[in-house]
């Protein structure tokens, strides 16, 4: 397509519309649109509308309505087009089977048949409560012909096998070094779930590679996510991008922000006469914390 830039900064926004957006995901997002400005680079909008149980398409409408209000712009998105569309999550589908299917060829993943209370029971591991549990590695000795010969991967989780004991690490361009230990940070994570949805970790990285996004700004509370996504890369033989993590804002009484907190979502300050300037202006006098 004429016009697209296939070289040079490439950042992304991806809400995903499970609810209203809320000050700690604007503040990501601003960022995120001031690094892509001052790299005079290509700002993407990725929905992130994959599982069908939680997200709503009044959401997503919701939600750009309220970036764009906030004064963030982007280039390419669901509703304005571009040249590596489409830009909706719940539309990209071949795009992640190719991936699972090049994971499952290549021996990565294997099925896992485990059930929820098999999962529960096995769940003695430390884990962080807003993070998958630790998987036990029950299926982890299934063999390969077990997995190839799954035509299709709904029916069972598919997990990736990581290398355990394998430190992976990473420079983060707001946080530094970052390590995280294979096997004990995390386990086997899910690529794509039973009930046919692929897993977040398979669909960004097979979506930040096809739309060519160079850094990623995200939460820090995707860090650990963010290593799991470096095993991803390299199995698939792809090229990692840089990372940003944004520190999270808390509420006052020291609760990370999320979609629960209706009265500091966008939608609601500005219900209460606040302008796009003084949100803008909060989204920095509130000091993160980790
Ligand atoms: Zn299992």
């Amino acid at each position: 397509m004429k016009g697209a830039r296939t070289t040079g900064y490439r950042g992304r926004l991806a809400p995903s519309p499970t609810g209203l957006l809320h000050l700690g995901h604007a503040r990501t997002f601003w960022i995120a649109a001031q690094r892509a400005a001052q790299h005079h680079g290509a700002l993407v909008l990725r929905n992130e509308d994959l599982d069908p149980q939680r997200c709503r398409e009044k959401c997503a409408q919701a939600m750009l309505e309220d970036l764009r209000w906030l004064g963030i712009t982007w280039s390419e998105g669901p509703d304005c087009g571009g040249p590596y569309a489409p830009y909706s999550q719940s539309e990209r589908r071949d795009c992640y089977l190719a991936a699972w299917r090049k994971l499952r060829d290549s021996g990565f993943i294997y099925p896992c048949t485990c059930s929820r209370k098999d999962l529960a029971e096995a769940a003695t591991a430390p884990h962080d409560s807003d993070d998958e549990p630790i998987y036990p590695g029950r299926c982890r000795s299934r063999s390969f012909e077990d997995a190839v010969r799954f035509a299709r991967p709904a029916g069972v989780n598919w997990r990736f096998r990581v290398p355990e004991n394998e430190t992976v690490e990473f420079t983060d361009l707001h946080l530094g070094p970052q390590q995280f230990l294979a096997g004990r940070d995390f386990g086997d994570f899910v690529v794509w779930r039973r009930d046919d949805v692929p897993a977040y970790q398979l669909a960004v990285v097979a979506d930040d590679t096809a739309m060519r996004i160079s850094e990623v700004v995200r939460g820090a509370d995707l860090l650990k996510s963010t290593a799991r996504q470096i095993l991803l890369y390299r199995a698939l033989g792809l090229n990692i991008p840089e990372f940003y993590h944004c520190d999270l804002l808390r509420d006052e009484n020291g609760a990370r922000l999320a979609k629960r907190h209706d009265a500091l979502s966008i939608r609601r300050l500005r219900e209460s006469g606040l302008g796009p300037e003084e949100i803008r202006s909060r989204l920095f006098t509130i000091t993160p914390q980790e």
